[in-house]
């Protein structure tokens, strides 16, 4: 079957100079393009509707599942500009691949890689024009998701599903002026637990971490570090929606071992990477209190979190009820840049792609 998605082109499309005004600090979420890819699914027709259409509502029955059961997956990348104009996705086949497995995790149908991919393309070639001219660290972000359409109460899995991405144009997730975050340390609320959704990428995850995001900034932090239980017992899982690395003084780069968290496409290119810059890649279960134990006595010489919308942003604290911790001197570190500076570099072409992961749009 083709997974070809035809384009009818918008017929009233944000005017160039209000396009222009938007690229000029797009900031993040909140612009959208002209376009959007979508697809139906049902268990007669299997994958059928393909199409990128002028970007509009939904319109949804009151009864459709997602609302009700939030049976909703979704991805996130990026398309980049390179100096010469030419445009490029960075790995979308692991976006592909996971989110085939999120889809499992919440009783919905895969949608297979070739549609992924073949949707994306035709969203980023209809809406090249939104892609930046990237001056600082500006792209195309991209969000396909999957949500249970049918209009049924009952719990099972849909007979009615709609894909769709849609794309809008990004700055630095987070434009801090210091540098890098402050993570709090929850002890109220867990992300993730043995069995539970963590390792897919579902919207319930991410609603449910707001209560917890909101406990972080009223500690004066910018994120939360998730821990698997509720006290310092336990062992670290995530920041807030990225995944966390420690560089220690014996030259290992720690990140916590896949289960519960999330298979960052940019947590498996920073250990595929770490070779390069002397660092050995370890995944293995962290203790929260060798986390501490361990900036406390300088044997963690930088901290890390690593996800699509922020790169790699360097962690400076780390507060909990019961400690305040600065990692190192409190400034970002030599190896989360050179890190940063690597992976960015490849994504935007000005460093070499080693390993093969850019794919031309
Ligand atoms: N953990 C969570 C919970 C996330 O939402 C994300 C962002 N998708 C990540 C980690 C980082 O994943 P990636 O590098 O694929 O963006």
């Amino acid at each position: 079957m083709s997974s070809a998605f035809p384009l009818l082109r918008s017929a009233s499309p944000v005017p160039e100079a209000e396009r222009a005004a938007v690229l000029a600090a797009p900031g993040f979420g909140r612009h959208f393009t002209d376009h959007m890819a979508s697809a139906l699914w049902t268990p007669q027709a299997g994958w059928h509707n393909r199409q990128v259409t002028a970007v509009r509502p939904f319109s949804l029955h009151p009864a459709s599942s997602v609302l009700h059961y939030a049976q909703e997956v979704f991805e996130g990348l990026k398309a980049y500009r390179h100096a010469d104009g030419s445009i490029w996705l960075f790995r979308p086949e692991r976006n592909a691949q996971r989110f085939i497995r999120s889809a499992g995790r919440m009783g919905l149908p895969p949608l297979p890689e070739d549609d992924f991919l073949a949707s994306i393309e035709a969203l980023v070639r209809a809406d090249e024009a939104w892609v930046p001219v990237a001056t600082t660290q500006e792209s195309l972000y991209l969000r396909p998701f999957m949500f249970a359409s049918e209009p049924f109460l009952g719990v099972r899995p849909a007979e009615q599903v709609t894909y769709a991405v849609i794309a809008s144009p990004a700055q630095s997730y987070f434009a801090s002026a210091r540098g890098g975050v402050t993570l709090w340390v929850s002890t109220a609320y867990t992300r993730a637990g043995q069995g539970g959704t963590g390792a897919a990428k579902c919207g319930g995850n991410y609603g449910a971490g707001v209560a917890a995001q909101v406990e972080a900034e009223r500690h004066g932090c910018d994120q939360v570090l998730y821990l698997d239980g509720l006290d310092e017992e336990a062992f670290v899982e995530e920041a807030g929606t990225m995944n966390l690395f420690l560089v220690t003084s014996r030259g290992e780069l720690v990140t916590p071992a896949l289960g519960t968290i999330l298979d960052g496409v940019t947590r498996d290119t920073v250990l595929a990477l770490a070779t390069e810059f002397d660092l050995t890649p370890v995944e293995r279960p962290v203790p929260f209190r060798e986390l501490c134990v361990g900036i406390a006595d300088g044997t963690v010489t930088e901290v890390f979190a690593a996800g699509t919308a922020a790169v790699i942003t360097p962690v400076l604290g780390i507060k909990s009820t019961r400690r305040t911790l600065t990692v190192a001197d409190g400034e970002p570190g030599k190896q989360t840049q050179a890190l940063r500076d690597r992976v960015l570099g490849i994504q935007y072409g000005r460093s070499e792609d080693t390993h093969g992961w850019l794919r031309h749009v």
